[in-house]
């Protein structure tokens, strides 16, 4: 398992928060995806529970590290949508399963996008019983976020008024798309985004691989923990293609089926950020170098890009909701590839 303190990017924040954790009952942690905070979140909450913690740390030998590193710990209650358990690290599941909704045996459904009212219900009654081992309760919320209005509520009760010892450790990406009255009772504690030299150098540390393909995917806005596990299970080389053809490397004018395929295969979340990233990256070249990036390439007109940067962003909130995903893929795949071909026919036209 990753130690949250191997992260160097998240010394300082891990130092600030094992100051912190003890003076306050409600711990808000943000930052970019993919840096590590589940795993800060989850070390947090082994700290706090250790019943002989050193400074620094949690002992890894008493009774309470046993529990949390066999994922059985009693007083540790983690939630967390169940669309993140599809991908998430096996320690962190281990400890979901009790909230975690198994479904009817033989049935196919959906993972559900959002934390249910029905789970954050039943963390609520359990933090309000005793604690299990007469120390701390720690409830972590992972993609804190996406409980959604309901299940807010119900936490905010036991949230403003905990039984016993309770600390509560909400982990998110999207601070600003929680209630406010969650929010206000919390502390918030904020994950800057790793420098690209830290985290170029950890994952060469893991992993054999190209400095410039790894700077590549790390621009593109994939976190260094999510490269870390797809150069584990071999799965770049869909990311590598989409990114190549993105920018234009084949040389072939970018069609919206082949582009829309190509996201399907990295999967329909992670290929539109990935898209998002770049054509932000085409900005700030634009802006950096005061002329037209590379001039292949999907996002190469300024205009083009940031008008592109709204419209991904928007397909990202919309697709998970959307009835029919891959058609959702498309609409935005063809928007992509009409677009371009209209800005590139235009600069050639002005150029003649
Ligand atoms: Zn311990």
């Amino acid at each position: 398992m990753i130690d949250s303190a191997d992260l160097p990017w998240l010394i300082p924040t891990r130092e600030k928060l094992l100051g912190s954790a003890h003076r306050h009952h409600g711990l808000l942690v943000s930052g970019p995806p993919a840096i590590g905070k589940y795993l800060l979140g989850l070390d947090l909450a082994t700290l706090m529970l250790c019943k002989q913690s050193r400074e620094g740390g949690p002992c890894g030998s008493c009774q309470s590290c046993h529990l949390v590193s066999n994922s059985a710990h009693p007083d540790l209650h983690l939630l967390m949508p169940e669309v993140l358990a599809e991908d998430c690290h096996p320690a962190l599941l281990g400890h979901a399963q009790r909230y975690l909704d198994p479904g009817q045996p033989g049935q196919r459904r959906k993972r559900s996008n959002v934390i249910s009212v029905d789970s954050a219900r039943l963390l609520s009654d359990s933090l309000l019983e005793t604690s299990c081992l007469g120390g701390r309760k720690i409830a972590l919320v992972l993609a804190a976020d996406t409980l959604n209005r309901n299940a807010a509520n119900a936490m905010l009760k036991v949230l403003e008024e905990p039984a016993g010892e309770t600390l509560f450790i909400l982990v998110t990406s999207f601070p600003y798309r929680m209630p406010a009255t969650i929010q206000s009772r919390c502390i918030r504690i904020d994950c800057p985004a790793p420098i690209l030299d830290d985290a170029l150098a950890w994952l060469r540390g893991r992993h054999e691989a190209d400095n410039e393909d790894l700077s590549t995917l790390l621009v593109s806005g994939l976190g260094p923990i999510t490269i870390d596990e797809l150069l584990s299970n071999r799965g770049m080389a869909a990311i590598s293609t989409l990114i190549a053809y993105c920018m234009g490397k084949n040389q072939k004018t970018p069609d919206s089926l082949t582009l829309a395929r190509m996201c399907g295969e990295v999967g329909i979340d992670r290929a539109l950020r990935i898209l998002q990233n770049l054509t932000l990256q085409a900005v700030r070249e634009c802006v950096r170098e005061g002329v037209t990036p590379a001039a292949r390439g999907l996002f190469r007109d300024r205009g083009f890009s940031i008008r592109a940067f709204q419209r991904l962003g928007s397909a990202r909130e919309s697709v998970g909701s959307a009835v029919d995903e891959q058609l959702a893929l498309e609409d935005i795949c063809a928007w992509v590839c009409e677009e371009h071909a209209r800005v590139s026919n235009f600069t050639n036209g002005g150029s003649k």
